[in-house]
């Protein structure tokens, strides 16, 4: 119940406040609870306005900054999405409830074995993870209607864009490792248009298409 206010006041004051409308995204938002994707020691400060560690150096990212990817990347409920970086499996649930597959690729097992935990706890049947490099996409799976990447890269990895399906969307931080331009790339036909949404901070993509390790 303590958490259930938290995750109110979070979506009224860092969400909605900031602009996010979607309301299929605040109802996802209201709906999965964001604490039970933290390590116990963080579970308190699970709907504050920051992004919080999830062991292995990673991070789970701030919540406005999950609500404005997500929206970005218009999801109807019918879409078949690929995400890179399933860290703690937030943002997993999050696009489980707005779209009707999600393919989620994680390069550290142990992150991969406790999200896919989790998520079948909560009931979530419509997630597919694979440990492994998630710059070079899942081929077997493509073409993606959507296309989420969760670590910052140093340009957009050439095998996501080969997996974007006609009109489909992918949305990217790129940059250098201390800052990175959110950036929508929209698929027509064999052209690519880039449209920029502001600047963040994600950990790492490391693999082929991305930073050394
Ligand atoms: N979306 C996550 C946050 C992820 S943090 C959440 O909601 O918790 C970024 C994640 O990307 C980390 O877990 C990191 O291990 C992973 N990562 C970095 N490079 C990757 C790559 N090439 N392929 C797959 N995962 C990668």
């Amino acid at each position: 119940m303590k958490y259930e206010g938290r995750r109110e006041k979070m979506v009224r004051t860092q969400i909605e406040a900031r602009g996010v409308s979607d309301p299929a995204v605040l109802r996802a938002i209201r709906k999965i609870p964001r604490h039970r994707f933290l390590p116990e020691a963080f579970q308190d400060q699970a709907y504050d306005d920051c992004p919080l560690p999830i062991g292995h150096k990673q991070t789970i990212s701030q919540p406005y900054t999950v609500a404005v990817m997500t929206e970005a990347l218009g999801l109807t409920g019918r879409e078949r999405v690929l995400e890179i970086g399933t860290g703690s499996g937030y943002q997993s649930a999050i696009l489980a409830e707005l779209a009707e597959w999600v393919y989620s690729i994680e390069r550290i097992p142990e992150l991969a074995k406790s999200a896919r935990e989790l998520l079948d706890e909560l009931g979530y049947d419509n997630v597919a993870i694979r440990v492994g490099d998630g710059t070079r996409g899942w081929k077997s799976e493509a073409p993606f209607d959507r296309i989420m990447v969760t670590a910052g890269a140093p340009k957009v990895p050439e095998p996501l864009l080969q997996q974007l399906g006609e009109g489909g969307r992918l949305v990217i931080p790129v940059g250098d490792p201390y800052t990175q331009t959110m950036t929508r790339v929209t698929r027509r036909g064999s052209e690519f248009q880039h449209e920029s949404l502001g600047a963040y901070r994600f950990v790492e993509l490391i693999g082929e298409y991305g930073w050394d390790k």
